[in-house]
């Protein structure tokens, strides 16, 4: 769980690097996205523009949405 508005982690290894909370892959920072829901830093392919959130918490809407619909 990371607050809002905290920085991406920096990657060591690079100078100018952040880090991806989920692929933990080094990215710039005006790549990674912030989720509104965990508040981890998430990179282009780990993150969905719909809901702006990250993949992890995307698949929990979308599993909650199903499972809404279903009980209905
Ligand atoms: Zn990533
Ligand atoms: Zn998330």
């Amino acid at each position: 769980m990371r607050n809002q508005g905290e920085p991406p982690e920096k990657d060591p290894a690079h100078f100018s690097g952040f880090l991806c909370d989920l692929c933990n892959s080094a990215f710039a920072y005006h790549e990674l996205r912030q989720c509104i829901l965990c508040g981890r830093w998430a990179c282009q392919s780990c993150w969905t523009p719909e809901f702006y959130v990250c993949n992890s918490c995307n698949g929990m809407i979308t599993l909650h949405t199903l499972g809404d619909k279903s009980t209905k």
